[in-house]
C-alpha cells in the first residue's frame, strides 16, 4: 500500500511547528511538500477485500484525512474528525446522545448552535438546560441525575465570559458524562482543552484556524477510544464530512495560524485599549483587561486572548451610523479571519435566540462585536474613530 501519510512530525513540537507541518511533513505517494487536494469522490480497490485505506468520499478522503491529524495534533487529541462546518460537528456531537438526555449548556453561545438544538434537537426529546456556566453555583446548581453532558464555550460569544474548564470536566464525569468544549474564539493557538479535562474540542474552522475568511469546516477532537467509531459513523453516515477542496483551505490557513493569533492578539488589545476610552462607548468585554471578572482564570487555562472584543455604546442610536460608517471594518457577520469584521449580535448571531434569555446573556440592542483581524491596528482605530465621529454630527 503507498500511503499519502509519511512520516509523522517529531513528537514535543511547538504549536507553530506542527501548524505548519501539520500531520505529515510531505506526502508519502510524490513527495508533495503542499498536500494534494485529492479530488476525488471514489478509491479503487486493488483486489476483493483489499482496500488502500480509503473507499468512498463521504467516509474518507486523503486531503481531509491530512486535515484531521493536523487537528488532532495541534490539540494534543488522538482523533479528530472534519466536518461541513462547525454546526456539522456540534451536531455529529449531539447524536452521541439519546432522547431523554440533559444536556448543560453555555447561556452565552453561538446563536447557530442554539438555534439547532433548541429548533431541532429538543423536538427529538432531548433536553437542555441553558445556564451561565461562567458561575460556578449555577453550574453546580443546574447539574442533574440525567445529566449526560455539559457544553460550553468559553470565552463566550459574545459576551466574553470564561468558563473554568476543569471544574465542569470534575462535575460531568462524577456521573460519567462528556465535556465539549467550543475552543473557536481562542483556537489550539492559545487554549487546548484536552490538557484540562475536557473529553471533546469543537471548532468552527471557519473562523481562526481557516482564517481568511474564505471556506467553511468544523471539527471534533477528542481521545477517547469509545467515541471513535461512534462519530466516524456519525460523519460516515451523515455526509456532512468535509470536501477536499475546503480541507485543502483549511489546511492552508493553519499552516500561518502561530503568526496570524499574534498578530490578531497584538491588534485586539490595542483596539480593546482604545475603545475602552472613548465617549461613546459604555463597556468594553475583552478577556485581558486585568479587571475582567474571570482574568485570572482566563490566564490559567488560556495562553493569549486573540482579537475578539464585544463593547456597549451608550446610545443604541449610535449602531447603524457606525454600521454604514465603517470601510476597512466590514461589516459582516463571521471572525477570526485576516479582515476585521464588525457584527451586531442582536440581529446577525443571535437573532435566533428569544428576546427574554438573549437579554439576560448581555445581549441588548447596544452591543456590537468586533474581529480585529491582521490589518495596521492603527488604521483600524482611525477607521472606528471616523465612524464615532460621525455619530456626534449626527445626533
Ligand atoms: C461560527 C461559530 C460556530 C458555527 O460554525 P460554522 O462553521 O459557521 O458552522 C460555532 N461556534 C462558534 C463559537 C462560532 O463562532
Amino acid at each position: 500500500m503507498i500511503s499519502t501519510e509519511a512520516c509523522p512530525p517529531p513528537a514535543g513540537l511547538s504549536l507553530d511547528t506542527l501548524a505548519v507541518h501539520g500531520g505529515s511533513p510531505f506526502e508519502g505517494l510524490t513527495g508533495a511538500v503542499s498536500v494534494p487536494i485529492y479530488q476525488s469522490s471514489t478509491f479503487r480497490h486493488p483486489g476483493l477485500g483489499e482496500s488502500t485505506g480509503f473507499d468512498y468520499g463521504r467516509g474518507s478522503n486523503p486531503t481531509r484525512a491530512e486535515l484531521e491529524r493536523t487537528l488532532a495534533r495541534l490539540e494534543g487529541g488522538a482523533y479528530a474528525l472534519a466536518f461541513a462546518s462547525g454546526m456539522g460537528a456540534i451536531s455529529a456531537f449531539i447524536k452521541l446522545f439519546k432522547p431523554g438526555d440533559h444536556l448543560l449548556i453555555s447561556e452565552d453561545l453561538y446563536g447557530g448552535t442554539y438555534r439547532l438544538l433548541n429548533d431541532f434537537y429538543r423536538s427529538y426529546g432531548f433536553s437542555f438546560s441553558w445556564v451561565d456556566t461562567s458561575d460556578a453555583a449555577r453550574l453546580r446548581g443546574a447539574m442533574r441525575d440525567e445529566t449526560r453532558a455539559i457544553f460550553i464555550e468559553t470565552p463566550s460569544n459574545p459576551m466574553m465570559k470564561v468558563t473554568d474548564i476543569r471544574l465542569c470536566a470534575d462535575l460531568i464525569h462524577r456521573r460519567g458524562g462528556l465535556l465539549a468544549v467550543d475552543n473557536t474564539f481562542l483556537s489550539p493557538y492559545f487554549q487546548n482543552p484536552l490538557a484540562l479535562g475536557a473529553d471533546l474540542v469543537v471548532h468552527s474552522g471557519t473562523k481562526y484556524l481557516a482564517g481568511h475568511n474564505d471556506t467553511l469546516s468544523g471539527f471534533l477532537v477528542h481521545s477517547r477510544e469509545d467515541l471513535e467509531e461512534p462519530l466516524r459513523n456519525i460523519q460516515k453516515s451523515e455526509g456532512a464530512s468535509l470536501g477536499p477542496f475546503d480541507s485543502w483551505l483549511t489546511l492552508r490557513g493553519i499552516k500561518t495560524l502561530a503568526l496570524r493569533m499574534e498578530r490578531h492578539a497584538l491588534g485586539g488589545r490595542k483596539i480593546a485599549e482604545w475603545l475602552r476610552g472613548q465617549e461613546r462607548v459604555e463597556k468594553v468585554f475583552y478577556t485581558g483587561f486585568e479587571d475582567h471578572p474571570q482574568f485570572r482564570l482566563s490566564a490559567a487555562q488560556a495562553r493569549g486572548h486573540s482579537g475578539m472584543i464585544s463593547f456597549y455604546l451608550k446610545r443604541a442610536a449610535d449602531v447603524p451610523v457606525i454600521l454604514r460608517s465603517v470601510s476597512l471594518i466590514l461589516f459582516a457577520e463571521s471572525l477570526g479571519g485576516v479582515e476585521s469584521l464588525i457584527t451586531y449580535p442582536l440581529v446577525q448571531t443571535h437573532s435566533a435566540i428569544p428576546e427574554p434569555m438573549r437579554l439576560s446573556a448581555g445581549v441588548n440592542d447596544r452591543l456590537m462585536r468586533l474581529s480585529v483581524g491582521i490589518e495596521s491596528p492603527d488604521d483600524l482605530i482611525a477607521d472606528l474613530d471616523a465612524a464615532f465621529k460621525r455619530c456626534a454630527r449626527e445626533p
